[in-house]
């Protein structure tokens, strides 16, 4: 069960386990898929960013520079002469590389080349003797220009700044950082200015990715992304998604500030790895931490479940639990060839647990369980299994051995002194199950041992499991099965045992017992049925079926006439250990069907059935009611139990009945004993019964104390009815001739 319970709990940690890091790797996957477009999603944003501020940047230096040149226009179209240095003065202040005054009809440039580029850009640009605006020369500069008007009339001249466009985008990034490179398109996609940056910034394979004839494809997808998105901006990922592009319109003339950014997704990913392996080392330390806290927490528990399960409390010794799987164990691994299961009984434990309190009689359990443990061998074992019960583990040779060993015990058990102010002889009931190799579970061999106790008939002394025990088993069981059919074909047969009222001399009443005559089995006493029917619960309906059968009696006594005397009829314990309410309504249901007369059943409730003091309430009710319904009630084998005087007090009844026990071995004492007892009840009120008398010295003796009815076999044993009616008849006849 144990290594069970351990299995179950291995598993359940290694699925967890499994299911965690089954989970961890699915969302690693599922991540790593999804990480691809995030990181693409996410260097597309930064792109987007830098370039929307690169293109703030720009369009304002554009436009400041604009206004510069076209400020500088208008003062120089007021002055006919332009003051010096003016020129050189601006080209500091604002960081232009040239900036000067172009006549329409001045010489050109010596430098043939510089003379077409100067044509080339008048002519591409018309507008600019007419207004202010950025251009592009084929210098790859920015060319800021703006006519000197002059009143109305068509301007001649124009104030002209340039700036490298690299110079310019140099500024902007400082050095040689990303963006790797920019550009200016304009609206058809066609280069402005550039491309400029650090083609080192490119690795190698991304330098060869640049092939001819990238940039007119890049034009014309920067164009057509463009216009699709209103011109704002767009990004598009090319070359094997190695660089991010980014346009930005500047809102200066169509022109579009285009950046290149490198983009390595490899060490992204390596990122991502490291990220996840962080988390991944953090995760693992997490959750073995936690499933070491949940195993010790578990491991706590189980322990003190163990110590429920496998430790008795009032012992401190192992319960019944740890000794059928420990007795697994030592049996496997024992040499000896023979061995035995041995039960104890404390005789009479609950007056023990009367007389000196339920803590001491713990420590008398305690006591005993010491004896055993300390007097067994080391590979034999002791359970106090239940209650007073305790069972044992021995090896031996012999029945004999076996035997010899009880003794020893039950001698040990017996020297102690001190625990109690007065001496206290334990007596047990031993059953004993030998056993050499067996395939019975512990628990099997218990039940042998337990049943051979059953049928102990000397204290001490042990009832080994046998032949004959197997066989009263075997008869018990049949009697068990016999029990329905006989009650319905009457085989239980109702004797009545007169009782004697000593002072007038003249049978009264009488009790009823039960026999059960069948017509196999033959006559079978009470003394073998009760305790059996008491066990199995059977008695129930027994006592009710006897009681009918009284109530039978009366009625055919009174239809015939007769003068109606007592019967008493016993109540089983059984009953008021049940508590039921309900079952006194089936007595008087019967009473009331065969109109019964009041006074003339009396009920028999034993004495040790009201033990426990939580019955009280119950017992003194059930008394009441029986009063009520019009029977009488008495104290049974009262003096046998412990809290005989307790129970006078307790409860409210009519009659007595001095247990047999008082007059076996009469003493002086117990003559002192029943003297009282008999005056005590008539102080109470109480009449009073002597059981069991068979000498006529008993009956002179009970005289003289005064007691009101004699039972024994001194006048008559128990007669079944037609018997007991002539007994009684001739008896009265006795009494009338006197
Ligand atoms: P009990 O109620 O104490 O009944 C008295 C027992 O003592 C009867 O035994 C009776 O035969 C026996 N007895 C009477 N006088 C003498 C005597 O002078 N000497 C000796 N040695 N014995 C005497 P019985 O009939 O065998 O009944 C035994 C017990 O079985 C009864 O003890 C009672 O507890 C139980 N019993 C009998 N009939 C019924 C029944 O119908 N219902 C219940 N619940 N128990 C019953
Ligand atoms: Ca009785
Ligand atoms: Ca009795």
């Amino acid at each position: 069960m144990k290594k069970l319970i351990h299995d179950k709990w291995h598993i359940l940690v290694t699925a967890f386990v499994c299911v965690i890091f089954g989970g961890f790797f699915a969302a690693f996957l599922q991540n790593t898929a999804d990480l691809k477009k995030d990181l693409i999603r996410e260097a597309e944003r930064h792109a987007v960013e830098v370039n929307g501020k690169l293109a703030d940047y720009f369009s304002d230096y554009l436009n400041t520079n604009l206004y510069i040149v076209t400020e500088l226009a208008h003062t120089l179209s007021l002055d006919s002469e332009p003051p010096k240095g003016l020129l050189t003065t601006h080209k500091e202040e604002f960081g232009l590389d040239t900036i000067s005054i172009l006549g329409k009809q001045d010489a050109p440039a010596e430098d043939s080349e510089a003379k077409e580029r100067a044509e080339q850009w008048q002519d591409a640009n018309p507008h600019i003797w007419e207004e202010p605006l950025i251009t592009c020369n084929e210098e790859n500069a920015l060319v800021f220009s703006a006519p000197i008007l002059l009143e109305e009339a068509p301007a001649d001249y124009l104030v002209l700044g340039t700036k490298s466009y690299e110079e310019l985008y140099r500024q902007v990034f400082g050095s040689d950082s990303s963006p790797a490179m920019g550009m200016l398109l304009d609206g058809s996609g066609a280069l402005v200015a550039g491309p400029v940056g650090s083609e080192q910034l490119l690795g190698a394979d991304l330098k060869d990715a640049l092939y001819e004839g990238f940039f007119e494809e890049l034009a014309a997808e920067v164009q057509q992304n463009v216009l699709e998105a209103q011109g704002a901006f767009s990004v598009r990922v090319l070359t094997d998604e190695q660089l991010l592009v980014s346009a930005h319109r500047l809102g200066i003339n169509d022109w579009i500030q285009v950046i290149l950014l490198p983009w390595s997704p490899g060490r992204a990913y390596l990122q991502h790895l490291e990220n996840y392996l962080w988390l991944g080392i953090q995760f693992v330390i997490a959750s073995s931490i936690m499933i070491v806290y949940v195993m010790v927490l578990q491991t706590r528990a189980k322990n003190k479940l163990d110590q429920v399960a496998y430790c008795d409390f009032v012992t401190g010794g192992i319960t019944n639990r740890a000794f059928q799987s420990q007795c697994v164990e030592r049996l496997r691994r024992s040499e000896w060839t023979a061995h035995a299961i041995i039960y104890f009984d404390i005789c009479n434990f609950k007056h023990v647990n009367e007389k000196w309190g339920i803590e001491n009689g713990n420590r008398i359990l305690q006591h005993v369980y010491n004896c055993f443990r300390k007097n067994i061998r080391s590979d034999e074992l002791v359970t106090r299994s239940e209650m007073d019960h305790y069972f044992l583990l021995l090896h031996g040779n012999s029945e004999e051995e076996f035997q010899q060993r009880v003794d020893a015990l039950v001698q040990v058990i017996n020297s102690f002194h001190g625990v109690y102010q007065e001496q206290y002889h334990l007596n047990f009931t031993v059953g004993a199950y030998v056993f050499h190799e067996t395939e019975e579970r512990v628990q099997a061999l218990q039940d042998h041992a337990r049943r051979a106790a059953k049928f102990s008939d000397a204290l001490n002394t042990c009832t080994f499991y046998n032949n004959k025990i197997i066989e009263k088993i075997e008869r018990e069981n049949r009697l068990n099965l016999l029990f329905e059919e006989s009650l319905k074909n009457h085989d239980f047969q109702i004797y009545l045992q007169p009782k004697v009222y000593l002072q007038q001399q003249r049978p009264c009443a009488s009790e009823a017992l039960v026999r059960w005559v069948h017509p196999q089995e033959g006559m079978i006493y009470p003394s073998e049925f009760i305790p059996l029917f008491e066990e199995n619960g059977k008695i129930c309906e027994l006592d009710i079926y006897v009681f009918e059968e009284v109530c039978k009696i009366i009625d055919r006594w009174r239809r015939e006439g007769r003068t109606l005397s007592e019967i008493s009829v016993n109540i089983s314990r059984v009953h008021i250990k049940k508590m039921q309410t309900g079952f006194q309504e089936r007595y008087l249901e019967i009473k009331e069907k065969y109109h019964i007369p009041d006074g003339i059943i009396q009920l028999e409730l034993t004495e040790t059935s009201m033990f426990y003091a939580q019955q009280y309430p119950y017992v003194t009710e059930m008394i009441q009611n029986f009063h009520n319904a019009g029977f009488t009630c008495a104290l049974d084998d009262f003096g046998f139990g412990y809290s005989s005087l307790s129970m006078l007090k307790e409860f409210n009844v009519d009659t007595i009945k001095l247990d047999r026990s008082f007059f076996v071995n009469e003493s002086e004492k117990s003559r002192i004993v029943v003297a009282n007892m008999i005056r005590l009840a008539h102080d109470m009120d109480i009449q009073i019964v002597a059981e069991g008398i068979e000498e006529a010295e008993q009956v002179n003796s009970l005289i003289e104390l005064g007691c009101d009815l004699i039972q024994g076999y001194y006048y008559a044993k128990p007669l079944p009815v037609t018997e007991f009616e002539h007994w009684k008849d001739s008896e009265m006849e006795r009494f009338h001739e006197r």
